[in-house]
């Protein structure tokens, strides 16, 4: 048995992923677009429903099936920031807001994160980190300003396709600086005195991080 095969054994049984949800999924997986893995769309469910948060951010929107995800896990009442830089997916992320009535709920924002984030006011009580993986760690510091006491953070993509695991030598020279800046966030999350923080090595590695509360 492959991790593989256990993901998409699970995927089957997962139950109720709305027709027009599984549209988007479809699409976005069709035409090479980044999106959850089934894993962590379920983890996104569990803990969203369990914890109902009233506000959500988002960082990389894609073309919104996350964000998506999450509204519909919030019995679409939460209000979600969502931020996204490539011009080829922002239009697309809107017709599927649209598309599936969320406009008024998801906010798109659009720019770079490290700009957007400075000018945000939480407090958030759930963010989910979805974007470019050696950015994490700058990002970061506008997180725990933003992350309520209490609130969650959930990092995608943290094992960076395996390379997270490997020795820096044993990675393409290219991607040593985003190997060396990811597991510096890891171990950030695993260390900084504000979190506790949970690592799952599900799909392509998740991290569930917990704002102690002062
Ligand atoms: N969360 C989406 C997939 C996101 S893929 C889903 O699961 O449906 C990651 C996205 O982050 C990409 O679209 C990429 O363009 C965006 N991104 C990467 N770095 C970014 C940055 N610094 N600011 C804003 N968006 C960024
Ligand atoms: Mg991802």
């Amino acid at each position: 048995m492959t991790k593989d095969s256990a993901a998409i054994y699970f995927e089957g049984i997962y139950e109720d992923i709305p027709e027009e949800l599984l549209d988007i999924r479809d699409e976005a997986r069709a035409s090479d677009v980044p999106i959850i893995r089934s894993s962590a769309g379920a983890l996104l469910r569990f803990f969203i429903r369990t914890r109902k948060p009233d506000r959500i951010l988002e960082i990389g929107s894609g073309t919104g099936y996350s964000a998506l995800t999450m509204w519909e896990a919030s019995g679409r009442s939460a209000q979600i920031t969502t931020i996204e830089k490539y011009e080829k997916r922002i239009p697309k992320a809107r017709e599927n807001f649209e598309k599936y009535g969320a406009a008024e709920s998801i906010e798109l924002l659009e720019g770079d994160a490290s700009d957007i984030l400075k000018k945000l006011d939480g407090p958030y009580p759930f963010i989910f980190m979805d974007a470019a993986k050696g950015q994490y760690l700058n990002f970061l510091p506008d997180i725990m300003r933003l992350l309520s006491p209490g609130g969650m953070l959930v990092s995608d993509n943290i094992l960076q396709d395996g390379d997270a695991l490997r020795s820096r030598y044993a990675v393409r020279r290219r991607d040593r600086t985003i190997h060396a800046r990811m597991r510096e966030y890891l171990y950030e999350l695993a260390h900084n005195e504000e979190l506790e923080t949970l690592f799952l090595e599900d799909g392509d590695g998740i991290s569930v991080s917990i704002k102690k509360e002062r």
